[in-house]
């Protein structure tokens, strides 16, 4: 299967977008933090300029009631030279003609009609001639129509633009970077694991690993599992092709055999009813050998995925051990060995018989297989606080420790045990119908001593916990 090479390179970059959104983000935050601000500020200043401006029409209305249009002036002269705040003063009559102003080159392009009693901080486009205004009615019925420079507020303001306009540009930038650095180390698990399953896809190279940086966090977590993902499935591909391997390896001598049985059956002449027979009853009992592989393999593999069905029934494990002994008797006896009882007791057990059965079955056939003449075979069981015990022991050959860890495996069949009939699939099935059961299996064994396979069942088998 080709890899979709559409898919192979991301149309568009997650680590930029989220980037993007993320400054976005600030720049949006930052600039109602600093419309706020600067809302107050603007709010402040305004008020502040019309309480003066307010302040000032009333002294000069004082002024001008007090002296006329004259003290007006003097005392306004008197006062601007000692203020650093600019103020200016027109009055004007009933028809808008100018009477007075204080200086006739501020204030040009405001007619006297224009100004109106409100207060407007945007009174002018240029900074340097921003000014605000009010206008009241004098006693005798003329205007005073009084102004302020609001320059200093203006350029305050203004300062305060460019200032945030300034440090947003730089923040957004240093932001930006500062997240594309993040983003970019964050993301690196993800885009090696992306190499990864682009290498496995095209490939079929499962030996590379996500590195760790042992942070432990998301990322971290799904890195690991990720490579654990691959592990089992690494192991899961070799235990199929070596079980493959294996398969068709121990296919090929009975196969082989059962070609052969036909073809003596064939080249038999047609009245040699006998030789015929004979060759059939080989091929037979070839193909069963064939079909019990079969069998055997497809019940670990569903032992192996979980998927063992138990029938659970309640039954005296004694009368279970002693069918078994009862099964073997005579093969024990054939191969001179003595088979012998240990402490066996009546238990009522929770569990599938049948498949008990079969591993107590498998590990008295080993246990058989395994001890030279002379030898004895015992089986037993034990109700400990812990667990209820039921064991299968040998004076056999043993196991060496290095082989004690594979004969679990599937076909695996140890070197001194290869003179004896077997398929290395027994023990497989043991421990997968007693896992199935919530237990384990111990093994003790010596090279050249004997081995004790046991059995320990939780006590949730007992009839009363047992479901
Ligand atoms: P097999 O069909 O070969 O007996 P098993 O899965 O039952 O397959 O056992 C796997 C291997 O474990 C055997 O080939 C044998 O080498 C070893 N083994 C099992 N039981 C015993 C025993 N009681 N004593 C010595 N070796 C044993």
């Amino acid at each position: 299967m080709s890899p979709n090479h559409t898919q192979d390179k991301p149309q568009r970059n997650f680590a930029f977008e989220l980037n993007l959104q993320y400054t976005l983000f600030f720049i949006l935050s930052a600039s109602i933090l600093f419309y706020v601000a600067y809302k107050n500020i603007y709010d402040y200043v305004k008020v502040r300029d019309e309480q003066a401006l307010k302040q000032r029409l009333l002294e000069y209305k004082d002024w001008y009631e007090g002296g006329g249009i004259q003290r007006l002036n003097q005392r306004f002269c008197a006062a601007s030279s000692l203020e650093q705040e600019s103020f200016f003063i027109r009055i004007v009559d009933e028809k808008m003609n100018i009477l007075f102003h204080s200086d006739p080159n501020l204030f040009t392009n405001s007619a006297p009609s224009q100004v109106t009693s409100n207060t407007n901080l945007k009174s002018s486009q240029r900074p340097r001639e921003a000014w605000i205004f009010i206008e009241d009615r004098l006693a005798d019925g003329r205007r005073i129509q009084v102004g302020k420079s609001v320059n200093d507020s203006v350029r305050l303001l203004l300062q305060m633009r460019n200032v945030f306009i300034l440090t947003m540009a730089g923040s957004a930038l240093l932001v930006f970077s500062g997240g594309a650095y993040m983003t970019r180390r964050a993301l690196q698990p993800i885009r090696r694991m992306t190499e990864i399953a682009q290498n496995i896809i095209s490939t079929g190279n499962l030996d590379d690993r996500v590195p760790s940086h042992k942070r432990r966090d998301e990322l971290d977590n799904l890195a690991h599992l990720f490579n654990t993902m691959l592990d089992r499935n690494q192991s899961l591909i070799r235990g199929m092709r070596e079980a493959l391997d294996n398969v068709a390896h121990d296919l090929r001598t009975p196969m082989t055999r059962l070609r052969a049985s036909m073809e003596t059956g064939l080249q038999s002449s047609g009245e040699d009813i006998q030789k015929m027979k004979e060759a059939l009853a080989d091929g037979m009992e070839e193909s069963d050998r064939v079909l019990t592989i079969l069998k055997v393999l497809m019940d670990v593999s569903e032992a192996e995925a979980g998927m063992l069905k138990l029938h659970k029934s309640v039954f005296n494990a004694k009368v279970l051990l002693l069918r078994v002994m009862d099964l073997y008797e005579f093969v024990a006896e054939d191969a001179k060995i003595q088979l012998k009882t240990e402490s066996l007791f009546d238990l009522q057990i929770h569990a599938d018989q049948t498949r008990l059965g079969q591993v107590l079955v498998n590990l008295v056939d080993n246990a058989i297989k395994y001890t030279e003449p002379g030898g004895t075979v015992s089986i037993g069981m034990e109700n400990t606080p812990e667990h209820l015990a039921f064991f299968v022991a040998d004076d056999g050959i043993g196991i060496s420790p290095s082989e004690q860890t594979k004969i679990w495996q599937r076909l695996y069949r140890c070197d001194t045990s290869r003179s004896q009939k077997g398929l290395g699939l027994g023990l497989c099935i043991v421990r997968a119908v007693v896992e199935a059961h919530g237990g384990t299996v111990k093994l003790e064994s010596e090279l050249g001593k004997g081995s004790q396979f046991t059995l320990l069942l939780p006590h949730s088998a007992l009839p009363a916990s047992g479901s």
